[in-house]
């Protein structure tokens, strides 16, 4: 038997109408936030994510890179940030808008070693607003993590905050970080010990290391704000207090990518059992990732979240948002000319946008009713000699089980009206 890759499932239909409720839910909220959906392809070429300053882990040993026929370098996304400015920079999408606010839902591939909540194939949702550097936009965009969260009725959500300042701001914290790592360069994983000159931000969220108590009390970017980045920071802050959102500073949080400046943030919620898989999604502000990519000077910022944790999060909460969807009927007939009614008609309801099946392998009377049953529809519609030859339908309806005789108008009314 072929089975899936490792680090990915199958999604089977019960579990499908979950996740579109669930798409369907976040895509209402998106809109009227005034984001618009954006579509690009699952893989870019590799320079869109292996850039000279992204030295994450995620991007440097995570990637699935491979060549095509034609020896062009590619890459699956591994996230959803860098595809999206690619497209905003090559479609200029910068040219006439003040900010362009976008959206995405699609799956990212990461070749993670797979776990409880972490796949290698997994669908991400985010929102990108790219066009300013604003405190306003940064809280906005927090708000509205937040509020997708509680939208769901979760509980307990809350933002972790945290900045990593301007350039001036991080290229004075990477030095002290540098010289604080130093003494402990043995103590560090190989990877790490090379991070110590070229990237010592990234040691303090090391899977490997990130738990010893001296990565634990390394210097706090926040102590390394210029004053102009301290006063950004401050009114991001001013702007969620004035929108009753709750965060705590969590001067620990660097999060796991290089292009983020100033904000980042991640929103968690409390659901039982998930201990630190509680944090839902994450982001921050970026300000040279689309100049690095060959756009203009210009600031964005954004967030993602994990669709397999938000559901995750729901099914523990047992929260329902799939709404149940009742076919509206079933057809039973007799033999092969009440069969052929029964399909023209079957027919005839879908086209007037009713839901309902037949039994294809003409099984008897006892066992078409054993499958309607199974399919749980609204009314039973059942199509024999008499019928046909009157020109009637006897309809039964499920829930009250009362029975009656209906021309096809009459029919038609009473489909319409449990619509
Ligand atoms: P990141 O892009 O790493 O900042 O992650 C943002 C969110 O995406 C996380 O909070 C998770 O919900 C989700 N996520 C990241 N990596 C994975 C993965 N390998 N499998 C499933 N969900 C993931």
């Amino acid at each position: 038997m072929i089975q899936k890759p490792k680090g990915t499932y199958d999604l089977l239909p019960e579990e499908t109408i979950k996740y579109r409720a669930l798409e369907n839910h976040l895509i209402k909220l998106l809109e009227n936030y005034g984001y618009e959906e954006i579509r690009t392809p699952i893989f870019e070429h590799s320079n869109v994510f292996h850039r000279e300053s992204e030295l994450s882990d995620m991007v440097v040993k995570e990637t699935y890179n491979f060549l095509d026929k034609a020896n062009r370098s590619l890459t699956l996304r591994p996230e959803g940030t860098a595809g999206v400015i690619r497209s905003y920079i090559e479609n200029k999408l910068y040219a006439n808008r003040g900010i362009t606010k976008l959206f995405y839902l699609g799956p990212n591939f990461r070749y993670e070693r797979p776990q409880k909540g972490r796949y290698r194939q997994f669908y991400q949702f985010g929102v990108e607003a790219i066009g300013a550097k604003s405190a306003s936009l940064d809280a906005e965009i927090i708000a509205l993590s937040y509020k997708i969260i509680t939208s769901l009725n979760l509980k307990q959500v809350k933002v972790k905050i945290n900045s990593l300042g301007d350039i001036a701001s991080r290229t004075e914290y990477k030095k002290i970080l540098t010289n604080y790592f130093l003494p402990y360069k043995e103590k560090l994983c190989p990877d790490c010990q090379n991070r110590i000159t070229q990237n010592p931000i990234r040691i303090l969220d090391c899977k490997i290391d990130q738990g010893q108590t001296f990565v634990k009390n390394a210097p706090r970017p926040l102590e390394y704000l210029t004053p102009e980045a301290l006063a950004y920071f401050n009114d991001v802050l001013g702007y969620l207090d004035s929108m009753d959102i709750i965060y705590e500073i969590d001067d620990r949080l660097v999060r796991g990518l290089d292009y983020y400046g100033h904000t980042v943030f991640e929103v968690e919620a409390h659901i039982k059992g998930f201990g630190a898989q509680n944090i839902l999604g994450g982001g921050g502000h970026y300000e040279s990732l689309v100049s690095e990519l060959g756009g203009p000077e210009i600031s964005g910022v954004g967030v993602a979240f994990g669709m397999e944790r938000l559901m995750q999060a729901i099914d523990a909460e047992k929260i329902v948002i799939a709404k149940e969807q009742r076919p509206d009927f079933y057809l039973l007939y007799f033999d092969e000319t009440t069969k052929k009614a029964a399909l023209s008609l079957l027919i005839e309801l879908r086209d007037l946008g009713f839901k309902g099946d037949i039994d294809h392998l003409e099984r008897s009377f006892k066992n078409q009713l054993k499958q309607a049953i199974n399919y749980n529809p609204k009314y039973l519609i059942i199509i024999g000699e008499d019928e046909l030859k009157e020109d009637y339908y006897t309809v039964k309806d499920v829930s009250t089980e009362q029975q009656e005789k209906l021309t096809y108008e009459q029919l038609i009314k009473k489909l319409g009206a449990v619509k």
